[in-house]
This record gives C-alpha cells, sequence and structure tokens, in this order.
C-alpha cells in the first residue's frame, strides 16, 4: 500500500494546437506534485483540480510515481 493520491487535473497543454483536448489535456498528478505547481502560481502547469484517480495503473505525469512505487 502506498499512500499516494493522484487527481485529474487540466494542463496548460500546446496551446498551437487547435484540438481542446491537447491544449488543455487531463492528466492525473499526484498531490506532491499538485501542491509544488499551485506553488508556482501565474507559471503553474495546472488549470484545475479535478475527481480524484482510482486507476492503480496510473501514474503521476509530471513525477511518473505510480500507486505500485
Ligand atoms: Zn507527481
Amino acid at each position: 500500500m502506498s499512500n499516494i493520491k493522484m487527481k485529474l487535473c487540466v494542463l496548460r497543454g500546446d496551446m498551437s494546437s487547435d484540438k481542446t483536448s491537447e491544449q488543455y489535456p487531463e492528466e492525473p498528478v499526484c498531490t506532491n506534485c499538485i501542491a509544488a505547481e499551485q506553488a508556482k502560481r501565474e507559471d503553474s502547469l495546472i488549470v484545475s483540480v479535478g475527481v480524484s484517480v482510482t486507476d492503480e495503473t496510473a501514474t503521476c505525469t509530471f513525477c511518473d510515481c505510480g500507486f505500485k512505487d
């Protein structure tokens, strides 16, 4: 068992893309990385934090940590 918690976050993605799913991709991010990104304020890549991720195969898009680490 690990204590990692992840949330599905909307990120600032590829703004040159014309697809919303690429401009604002939704990715799992662990709470450690959410806290680190939010500390950057305007420079944060996280647009919004959504629901908890329950998929055990998910890995954090920033630090690559997973539930099984
Ligand atoms: Zn992380």
